[in-house]
């Protein structure tokens, strides 16, 4: 029988409610703050949005790869929370259409939230304040959606404004991300755009990365993923 994901009992799953809220909250702040200001967009507005959201797809490709690659699901504390449900989602990927919008998001506004608080006193009277104000609310925004995003790359049938976005390679694209899903999980980890993906690939960003801390601790990358793939096929 193939591994499911945790459901949620009524502490996490407030907790879950309750991060959405502040995220949801912060952005609406954020963005009256400002609104109020009257700032307005300028010519660097573009750019820093692109480069917002291709930070997000990179921090959810550093993250993804850590929750992959390091650390064992029998950890107290994260490993049942944090890294159980990578190893689900390698073993069972289908399991990700079953989880609810509270559920998936729950924990990236959780996040999310304390950056989005940070925005807040941005002073726009300084001459970063605007530049850092629109780059961490791109962050933020891709970021949000990361887990959303993921979900629907495994979609057989996305809304239709999500497909066109995902051949518009404006959101990660299914085709993009069944590269991650071939063992062993080892490349394309970005699953906000997936605009990262091929950059770090040629780079070998992540396999050096390994190297380096395999060579610092000893430790093998995915111990832990195969060990729990191996017990779920034996
Ligand atoms: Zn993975
Ligand atoms: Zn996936």
């Amino acid at each position: 029988m193939l591994p499911r994901h945790d459901t949620s009992g009524w502490i996490r799953r407030t907790g879950e409610y309750v991060s959405l809220c502040l995220a949801g909250a912060g952005l609406c702040l954020s963005l009256s703050r400002w609104w109020c200001a009257a700032l307005g967009p300028s010519w660097q507005t573009p750019v820093l949005f692109v480069c917002g959201v291709a930070t997000a797809d990179f921090l959810s490709g550093l993250l993804h790869w850590f929750a992959d690659t390091w650390g064992s699901a029998a950890m107290p504390l994260l490993g049942r929370r944090v890294l159980h449900p990578f190893r689900v989602h390698h073993a069972n990927p289908a399991d990700i259409l079953d989880r609810g919008f509270v559920d998936l998001n729950g924990d990236v506004a959780l996040v999310t939230a304390p950056v989005l608080a940070t925005t807040l006193w941005i002073p726009f009277d300084a001459d970063w304040g605007a530049a850092a104000w629109q780059y961490l609310m791109s962050i933020c925004t891709a970021g949000l959606f990361t887990n959303q995003i993921h979900q629907w790359a495994h979609s057989p049938t996305p809304p239709r404004l999500v497909r066109f976005l995902q051949t518009c390679r404006l959101i990660l694209r299914p085709q993009m991300h069944c590269s991650h899903h071939n063992a062993p999980y080892d490349s394309h980890y970005c699953i906000t755009t997936g605009w990262c993906n091929p950059v770090l690939e040629k780079l070998g960003f992540f396999v050096r990365l390994e190297h380096l801390i395999t060579t610092l601790t000893g430790q093998q990358p995915r111990h832990d993923d195969r060990s729990f793939s191996t017990a779920r096929s034996v």
